[in-house]
């Protein structure tokens, strides 16, 4: 329901969990960050209140300056803390809002292969996909998304991060609402731009079938080709 990221140098977790705050009234069932830190990938999450994440938060701290948040609204899965968002495989992390409608199928096949899930999410076959594209040698975690956005059917707006790439956020977009925003040595992800405006006010929306790839040092972007594409940021002038 709710997506924010951050890629930086700041602690990102507090920042993250503010700006989840912002997209909660539009409702949600559950909520968890995923922080890559020196230490590889970590993740929180709990069913209910953002207060239960921050308690959470609050006994284990995600020490980190890349993460990525979710508030999530069950569509495939009963509200619990194994279905919340980030869902992780390999090494891999993924927020989700939509539906990924072939994900049963997929986790037939992954299964076959010996893959061992565990959520009831279609989600979290995204995991699965990255991280089986990134050991069949995708060049990186951006080519890693592609192939696996080729196996899905369904809507997405997606943001995958990856222990192997501690300092990128790759998102993605098809019929759900992401928009990118812009800093000094560091970069905002959101669903909708208010999570961020605290931070910046210089954002791109994606377009169907876009991708982007969130550093501290810029963001790039991909058409649905797969080619890089120029964007300009628009200032947002108005205040939340
Ligand atoms: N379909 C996903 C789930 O049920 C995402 C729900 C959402 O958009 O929050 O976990």
């Amino acid at each position: 329901c709710g997506i924010v990221g951050y890629v930086g140098s700041r602690p990102c977790v507090d920042l993250i969990v503010a700006g989840l705050r912002k997209l909660e009234y539009r409702g949600y069932d559950s909520a968890g960050v995923a922080v890559v830190g020196a230490s590889g990938l970590a993740v929180a999450r709990s069913k209910g209140k953002l207060k239960n994440l921050v308690a959470l938060l609050a006994e284990k701290p995600l020490p980190g300056t890349t993460g990525i948040g979710h508030t999530r609204w069950a569509t495939h899965g009963k509200p619990s803390d194994e279905n919340a968002h980030p869902h992780c495989y390999g090494g891999v992390a993924v927020v989700h809002n939509g539906i990924i409608e072939n994900h049963l199928e997929l986790k037939g096949a992954l299964t076959a292969k010996g893959h061992v899930f565990s959520s009831e999410t279609d989600t979290e076959i995204f995991a699965h996909l990255v991280s089986d594209a990134l050991e069949g040698g995708a060049a990186d975690l951006a080519g890693a998304v592609r192939t696996a956005l080729a196996q899905v059917s369904g809507t997405y707006a997606i943001a995958v991060v990856s222990a192997r790439r501690p300092e990128e956020i790759v998102a993605a977009k098809n019929a759900s609402p992401l928009v990118v925003g812009f800093g000094q040595g560091e970069s905002f992800l959101a669903s909708d731009v208010p999570a961020i405006l605290e931070h910046t006010r210089d954002v791109v929306y994606l377009e169907e079938g876009e991708l982007a790839l969130l550093t501290p040092r810029g963001i790039r972007f991909e058409g649905p080709d797969g080619r890089p594409l120029e964007k300009q940021p628009r200032r947002i002038e108005w205040s939340a």
